[in-house]
């Protein structure tokens, strides 16, 4: 079931049977310069949306579609919000939904960085804590692939507008997919916060764009949307 396109009465009558609602986050970031800004919200969105479509159990809300950006905070056309910001509206939302109805809910992310999905845990801890009778699940969609993804994705240490990611949106929206940027490996001294991170990131590309392939994203596609049906289903399993 899709939020955004149910009425008042639909919604009442679905709701008795939906526990779950699912919130796929995005961000407005630089991803090199063959694959658009909204890459981390368009994969999440329609992955979500093909999960949600087969399942009337199951909500999907309107996507947020930014997130927090830190290394490709300088690039061109990454808008980014800030942790607090983050965790603010995610805990919003969430409250609203449980007074709606909903008492699963899973904060699934298009993207990967680590103060993202860390605002996301961090908004979640506490929101389970408080509010009654609820459960709740913050990840990225990559963390759930695993060996699964191994076997479609050539590139070991592919992690962003790279293969898998070019794969996806060639797959899911190939007109948005503008030539292919050169393969690219940063290297940041960590633990160092940089303040020119363009100048260690130069494509905004980690991975090798060049090994992508429609089919690999259908594949990734076809996986990830299975993934989120086993996240669902586990609701019922843990307290
Ligand atoms: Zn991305």
């Amino acid at each position: 079931m899709i939020l955004g396109e149910t009425t008042m009465t639909e919604f009442k009558k679905a709701v008795r049977k939906a526990q779950t609602l699912i919130l796929p986050l995005g961000t407005v970031e630089a991803h090199g310069t063959h694959l658009p800004l909204n890459t981390d919200t368009l994969v999440i969105r329609e992955v979500v949306r093909k999960a949600a479509e087969r399942n009337d159990k199951v909500f999907m809300a309107p996507p947020l579609q930014y997130g927090v950006c830190t290394s490709t905070g300088d690039h061109p056309g990454t808008i980014g919000i800030s942790a607090d910001a983050l965790r603010l509206i995610v805990t919003d939302i969430v409250k609203s939904g449980h007074r709606c109805g909903f008492r699963n809910f899973l904060l699934i992310s298009g993207h990967g960085g680590s103060l993202h999905v860390a605002a996301l845990r961090e908004a979640s801890e506490s929101l389970a804590a408080t509010l009654e009778d609820t459960k709740m699940a913050a990840l990225s969609i990559y963390e759930t692939l695993g060996n699964d993804a191994r076997d479609i994705v050539e590139t070991s240490n592919d992690s962003h507008a790279g293969e898998a990611e070019t794969s996806l949106v060639m797959f899911l929206a190939p007109r948005l997919v503008k030539g292919r940027a050169k393969e690219e490996y940063p290297h940041f001294p960590r633990p160092y916060i940089l303040k020119e991170k363009v100048k260690y990131w130069k494509g905004a590309v980690w991975g090798d764009p060049g090994k992508a392939t429609r089919e690999k994203g259908e594949a990734l596609f076809n996986l990830m949307v299975d993934k989120v049906e086993v996240l669902v289903k586990g609701f019922d399993k843990v307290r």
